[in-house]
């Protein structure tokens, strides 16, 4: 292992000793950015611009990635045209480098892939298409996600980020979806990153972090109209702002300075929410700062505002949509599903399915504050489509076959919203939104809810039957008709109904044929007299015409007392014998105390069944209104 080497600064002479022996640029106390990369020079690169350091992460912190021990030594920060990002050198205690990479609230560790067989790839790069195929070598076959071009850099600390050279960033996503390589094209060599997502910070166990970014207080920029100061703190993060002294555009270009887009047309559409800029905002859970606010048309002609918000705990950017009085909040996200082919129904990532809502072009009609858009792309800009799963989006926002920008979005209450610390005029709430959820519960609920009542239902029904007190036989005989007489009377042994309240079942049956029995009997507390009497006629007849056997009639019958109170009873039967030709012998009775009913269980158990239907339907209606 090489021994750290010492350096005197070209400028101001004073001593560094590097930390890391494949570092290539040091930043001296003085603010002079050295290259130590081979040799000692003052970095003469004229991409080397001053900019400043906008972090969740410190110099000299410690921490673990996937169980690898590292030490930040310094930062990377990067103009690109799309975006800006910091890549700050993590020095992994075998001594090899690895890169966090950092940016609008989002990290990503970058690991250098090395032994590719780079040849060719400076072409295949040059024709990489978010469309198309491109084999890198045995990583596999990957599809372009974004392309972008460096602008500028800084260095913070000590840098082992091989900057030099570089003019493009690509990212690539795997066939699968399931892998991510960065490549920095300088001249005709390749940087070949892994790129892997950090899911939160905390998962980087650091020693010290900054809880939130803060920005600088003198940022100012010369408005390229007017000429007044204007404060520009979120630079270079947003690269586009509006004039507060002449409401004109500008926008930072290639040639690192600002220069002036177009003025911003006076507003004429009142129905809008007014949420003033530097309204501090509260939504799902997360603190936000109004910092810009747009109003866009599609090509339908709908028009709807966006706020763009920052979130300052975690350094995050994120918009607030309003459309006919329904928010949604939408936010970049650097995990995604693979690129839907044109006129694919849906997408499927972690879980859901995405259906298909809507494809169409933005133009800007209006602009104020810090803002991601400008005038000058709204003839060349690309297609969104939407992929709804209320109350989530996925936005794919495609320029061209170079990149792909994906956005997540998420429905916010409108209660939200007029809950806020500050008072918000907000526009009249027109149908359903889009993300807007049918009720209260999503279909998956409705049914899985349903499902658990009913089973649970039944379970305790279940249990009321296995624990309960079983069916008594109270009376269980046979009563035969005299010769003499076609009236028989029968009073029951007493019995006791020993519950508050117990139903008591009767079931008649009788070798009546051809003929009719009729019956009368009462169910009689022996102690209070009250009776409970019910009657039938059992008849049955049955005969052959024509060859075809015929019967009619029935000759058993059951009858239940329902919640006949506690007490002794007895059960009396008169049973008259009918004068038809057929016969009828005998009956039998038998009388069952805690008998129960079938509708005591289908009763309820439409009733839990129907709840869930009836949302379903709704849900459904509803359904019907977000795709009119
Ligand atoms: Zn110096
Ligand atoms: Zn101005």
């Amino acid at each position: 292992m090489e021994l750290s080497k010492t350096f005197n600064c070209p400028k101001c002479g004073t001593a560094y000793r590097q930390v890391n022996n494949t570092a290539i640029h040091y930043e001296c106390s003085c603010g002079n950015v050295n290259r130590i990369d081979g040799y000692l020079q003052s970095e003469s690169n004229q991409k080397l611009k001053k900019l400043p350091l906008y972090s969740r992460f410190k110099q000299d912190t410690k921490g673990y990635f996937n169980q690898d021990a590292f030490t930040l030594t310094g930062a990377l920060v990067v103009v690109f045209k799309n975006a800006a990002l910091n890549f700050w050198t993590m020095k992994m205690q075998d001594g090899s480098v690895r890169l966090l990479e950092e940016s609008y609230g989002f990290q990503t560790v970058l690991t250098p892939v090395t032994g590719i067989n780079t040849k060719g790839l400076y072409d295949r790069l040059n024709k990489a298409s978010t469309t198309k195929d491109t084999i890198i070598d045995h990583l596999g076959t990957y599809r372009l996600v974004q392309q972008d071009d460096f602008w500028g850099f800084d260095v913070k600390g000590e840098s082992a980020a091989d900057i030099l050279g570089a003019e493009e960033r690509f990212l690539f996503q795997s066939r699968d979806g399931a892998t991510y390589i960065e490549i920095w094209l300088a001249g005709k060599d390749c940087r070949i990153f892994k790129q892997e997502p950090v899911e939160t910070i905390e998962e980087l166990e650091l020693s010290a972090i900054n809880a939130a970014i803060q920005f600088n207080e003198k940022d100012y920029a010369d408005c390229a109209s007017c000429g007044k100061e204007v404060y520009i703190p979120y630079f270079p993060l947003v690269k586009n702002f509006v004039c507060p002294h002449c409401t004109t555009l500008n926008k930072f270009s290639e040639r690192w300075r600002w220069e002036k887009d177009q003025k911003v047309p006076r507003l004429q559409n009142n129905t809008a929410a007014r949420i003033p800029l530097g309204t501090n905002l509260h939504l799902l859970g997360d603190d936000f700062k109004v910092i810009g606010a747009t109003i866009k048309e599609d090509n339908d002609e709908a028009q709807w505002q966006e706020f763009t918000l920052y979130c300052e705990t975690d350094g995050g950017f994120a918009f607030l949509s309003v459309f006919n009085g329904n928010f949604m909040l939408v936010y970049e996200t650097m995990e995604f599903p693979l690129l839907p082919s044109v006129g694919q129904s849906s997408l499927y990532f972690e879980d859901t399915f995405y259906l298909f809502y809507n494809d169409y072009t933005t133009k800007l009609l209006w602009a104020e504050g810090y803002v991601f858009d400008d005038f000058a792309s709204n003839n060349r800009r690309g297609f969104t489509y939407d992929y709804i799963a209320p109350p989530y989006l996925f936005s794919l926002e495609r320029d061209g076959d170079k990149n792909n920008y994906w956005f997540r979005g998420e429905y916010v209450d409108r209660k939200e919203l007029e809950n806020q610390e500050t008072p918000l005029v907000l526009p009249k709430k027109i149908g359903l939104g889009t993300l807007e959820p049918s009720s209260k519960f999503s279909n998956r609920q409705v049914i899985i809810g349903g499902a658990l009542a009913i089973i649970l239902f039944v379970l305790v029904h279940l249990g009321i039957d296995l624990t309960g007190t079983p069916a008594k036989v109270v009376l269980s005989n046979t009563y035969t008709f005299s010769d003499t007489s076609k009236n028989i009377e029968i009073t029951s042994e007493p019995f006791e109904l020993d519950n508050f309240r117990t139903n008591v079942g009767i079931d008649i049956s009788s070798d009546v044929m051809n003929n009719w029995v009729s019956l009368d009997y009462a169910l009689v507390n022996t102690q209070t007299g009250q009776e409970y009497n019910a009657g039938k006629d059992l008849e049955y007849y049955s005969g052959s015409d024509g060859g075809e056997n015929w019967s009619e009639g029935s000759n058993t019958y059951d009858h239940l007392f329902t919640a006949v109170p506690k007490g002794r009873y007895v059960l009396n039967i008169e049973a008259e014998k009918g004068t038809d030709a057929g016969m009828v012998t005998s009956l039998y009775v038998k009388a069952q105390a805690g008998s129960k009913r079938a509708l005591n269980f289908w009763l309820p158990f439409i009733l839990i069944l129907s709840w869930p239907v009836i949302l379903l339907i709704r849900n459904y209606s509803k359904e019907q209104e977000r795709w009119a």
